[in-house]
């Protein structure tokens, strides 16, 4: 008596079908299970068989062997109970064996039969249409999520009696539909650019940061305004395409934050973890690797607030993914692998007190803000592809009213246009971004003229720039000219870029 059920399991964010078989036959009594199991699953057995006994079902005294294949893929996760205790009952002769053709099953049992959501579900539906499969039978915690993939049939069920019955007969238990609430945009964007008086460096910076997609860094005393400003950047984020919605969405189905959602994440994220996050907390990992904020940010912005309160390690972990696009976590049984695509957005004060270099008002003595402006080591800094001074705001801006400023939404209407442009500039390649355009490319997209070539080399001297820092400023300068309408990057749209990382020398030099 032999039977197999498909299901699916989640490897890094994305999954891998499943099978998982049973044998029942005449031979000593025993329970076994195989195929790379992780602990949680190995304990499936027992649960599965209580589950079933508080169902009606009696195991048979019999040797009953379950084997999970690919034998090389580590199976994780409690969403391995319900396809266990299914093959089991297909093996009995309980359940249709022809009705789970082509049906994907994942659930938790409870002891009483109960069937309890898992996370990954988005993931491992998606997976389960492009393997062929007709329908799926997901938790009906998780049906909602899994009905955000159209084309396959979703089958919640809240125990295992419910599925039984299906599988028998074919019909699905009813429910009262819930009153559908009314649709309502989740994480509105609160804060909006009309808020923010002065700051117009700062302004245009966050604008040609997020054009760009690049990355930004505001340097300032406290209560000028940087963490208001950053606020308002999710309200100037363009709307993202469907592959890029699923892939977000994905991500936040794995780290279990997505049930009872309505709609795939619409969004672009906007991320703020605390200075005192971990390294794993940050990067993602784990026995069993689950994205990390970065990765919560993906497609989206990573908002580090007092940049300098973060310890030094965690921010160095940041370099690999920032140059990579993804973090990839080794572990025994293979290596994950989570995109990271994200800007990042970053405050902090320029030394303790915070009014550097103002001395009439900072106190702090020259080791004091060396240490200060250590705390970011220079490889990360030259990740930074624009460094803001912001300063405080002067009493006249002040007093004005808030309605004579620039809206977010006539910035994110400009913002979109740049997308678009850069959007039919990188057709056909895998660039997105001006701030992706890798340095061998660079000449092909950002070539510069002679009298600008000639320009930036002397600025290259000058400012003993690296080559790192030099691509940088090309590439902001692509963005700048493309804000402008421009076809050719002139020598005003490199003074400009060249003026954001002007300011990053100044605070570091000086100290060091
Ligand atoms: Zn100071």
């Amino acid at each position: 008596m032999y039977s197999l059920v498909h299901t699916a399991t989640i490897c890094g964010i994305d999954s891998m079908m499943i099978s998982v078989e049973a044998d029942i036959s005449n031979g000593m009594p025993m329970f076994s299970m195989v195929g790379f199991l992780a602990s949680e699953v190995k304990e499936s057995r027992d649960r599965v068989r209580t589950a079933l006994k508080n169902t009606g079902f009696e195991l048979p005294v019999k040797r009953i062997t379950v084997n999970f294949s690919p034998a090389n893929i580590r199976k994780s996760g409690a969403g391995f109970d319900l396809p266990v205790a299914i093959t089991i009952l297909a093996a009995m002769n309980e359940v249709s064996r022809e009705r789970l053709e082509q049906v994907m099953l994942v659930g938790e049992l409870s002891l009483e039969g109960k069937i309890f959501g898992v996370s990954g579900v988005l993931s491992m539906v998606l997976c389960a249409k492009e393997a062929g499969m007709r329908c799926c039978i997901v938790p009906r915690e998780n049906e909602r999520e899994a009905k955000l993939i159209p084309g396959i049939d979703i089958i919640g069920v809240t125990s295992l009696g419910e599925v039984i019955w299906f599988l028998n007969t074919g019909e699905k238990a009813i429910y009262e539909e819930e009153t559908p609430e009314e649709k309502k945009e989740q994480n509105l964007p609160c804060h909006n650019f009309s808020e923010i008086n002065g700051q117009q460096l700062l302004r245009r910076a966050c604008e040609v940061a997020i054009s760009g997609m690049h990355n930004l860094l505001m340097v300032g005393p406290p209560g000028a305004g940087k963490t208001m400003v950053a606020k308002c950047i999710p309200s100037i984020l363009p709307p993202m395409t469907l592959e890029e919605q699923i892939e977000l969405s994905k991500i936040y189905s794995v780290c279990g934050l997505f049930r009872e959602r309505e709609s795939l994440m619409e969004q672009r994220p906007f991320r703020n973890p605390h200075h005192t996050i971990s390294e794993q907390g940050l990067t993602g990992g784990g026995k069993e690797p689950k994205p990390g904020e970065i990765s919560l940010a993906h497609s989206g912005v990573l908002f580090l607030d007092e940049l300098t309160e973060f310890r030094k390690n965690t921010l160095e972990v940041l370099r690999q993914p920032m140059e990579d696009k993804e973090v990839t976590i080794a572990r025994v049984n293979g290596t994950y692998c989570f995109p990271a695509n994200f800007v990042l957005v970053a405050a902090m004060n320029p030394c303790n007190c915070g009014y550097y270099p103002d001395m009439s008002r900072c106190h702090c003595s020259q080791p004091s803000i060396q240490r200060h402006m250590d705390k970011l080591s220079q490889p990360l800094l030259d990740r930074i592809d624009l460094c803001v001074e912001v300063s405080a705001v002067g009493y006249d801006d002040l007093i004005r009213p808030g309605g004579a400023n620039e809206s977010s939404e006539e910035i994110r209407r400009r913002v979109i246009r740049m997308h678009q442009i850069q959007k039919e500039r990188f057709e056909g390649t895998d660039i997105l971004f001006n701030s992706r355009i890798p340095a061998r490319e660079l000449q092909r997209y950002c070539p510069l003229g002679e009298k600008e070539m000639a320009y930036m080399e002397a600025m290259y001297k000058k400012m003993d720039l690296t080559a790192r820092t030099y691509h940088k400023i090309v590439r902001v300068a692509r963005t700048i000219a493309d804000m402008d309408g421009a076809k050719n990057i002139s020598r005003k749209h490199l003074q400009e870029a060249i003026c954001y990382r002007g300011m990053d020398k100044r605070y570091w030099e000086n100290c060091l």
